[in-house]
């Protein structure tokens, strides 16, 4: 078979065609395995089983419990302690830290802790803006030494028995915390007497007291657990938290309240 030049011209073009191919295609596959060298590998991916989302329930509010242990009913530094003819301070000689003269009026000295002189002071005024007329400190706080020549004094003119009956031994008053307030109205009528708690301020006191952290720590209706007869005028200091919860628990006393035994008088 004769060998044409066109023939020779086309055989090259098909040589050069396969070889520039070749380079190309070689060049290509090593590029691709200088990629795949050397690079971290890939994770395969995770196929992740569709599931159905389980729809988040909605949260019921539940208001949080309130916590009775919050603070000690022992310790007399505490706004919470617990003072009854069962449970006299310790020590009986106790004297508060922070005692301040409340700005408001009185009609003997008005001493009392800081935190219950405050509330003190907001609650007389809250009363006066509803209506309920002006009030004013009875007694306040009495240190031990005050009260020891007070019941002294009682015990000399009526005997011991008539004396624990309207006066608390030195030790066991809760005037002496400097959180207990005894309160009278302006003009002055009904001091100490049940009849403060028919006077507007009295029926003020009963049901607004809470809100600024105060009890009416001795109903009528709970001398047998606190051991004192009905006093409208004595409010004790417990703090918002602990009012507000006892007046939505409806629970008068902080006996009741705290699970601890009836006073009705002293341990034997
Ligand atoms: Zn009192």
């Amino acid at each position: 078979m004769p060998v044409t030049l066109e023939g020779m011209f086309r055989r090259a073009r098909v040589l050069t065609t396969i070889a520039v191919a070749s380079i190309i295609l070689g060049s290509t596959v090593a590029c691709a395995a200088l990629h795949t060298v050397g690079s971290p590998s890939s994770p395969s991916p995770v196929i992740t089983p569709s599931v159905t989302p389980t729809p988040t329930p909605t949260p019921v509010p539940t208001a949080p419990q309130f916590n009775k242990n919050a603070k000690s009913i022992t310790d007399p530094n505490s706004i919470w302690v617990v003072v009854n003819k069962l449970r006299p301070l310790n020590p009986k000689t106790y004297s508060p830290p922070d005692i301040v003269t409340v700005p408001v009026a009185h009609n003997n000295p008005a001493q009392m802790r800081k935190v219950a002189a405050d509330a003190l002071v907001a609650m007389f005024a809250a009363g006066k803006n509803a209506g309920a007329g002006s009030m004013q400190v009875q007694s306040s706080w009495r240190p031990y030494s005050t009260q020891v020549s007070v019941y002294n004094g009682w015990v000399a003119s009526l005997g011991k028995q008539q004396a624990d009956r309207q006066s608390a031994r030195p030790g066991y008053s809760e005037h002496q915390t400097g959180l207990a307030v005894d309160i009278s109205p302006v003009p002055l009528r009904c001091a100490l007497a049940a009849c403060f708690g028919t006077t507007s301020q009295g029926k003020w006191l009963a049901a607004n007291a809470w809100k600024y952290g105060y009890l009416l720590r001795y109903p009528a209706d709970k001398t047998k657990i606190t051991g004192y007869e009905y006093e409208p005028w004595h409010f004790r200091y417990i703090g918002v938290a602990l009012s507000t919860e006892m007046h939505k628990e409806g629970v008068k006393t902080l006996e009741e309240f705290f699970g601890l035994p009836a006073a009705p008088d002293y341990a034997k």
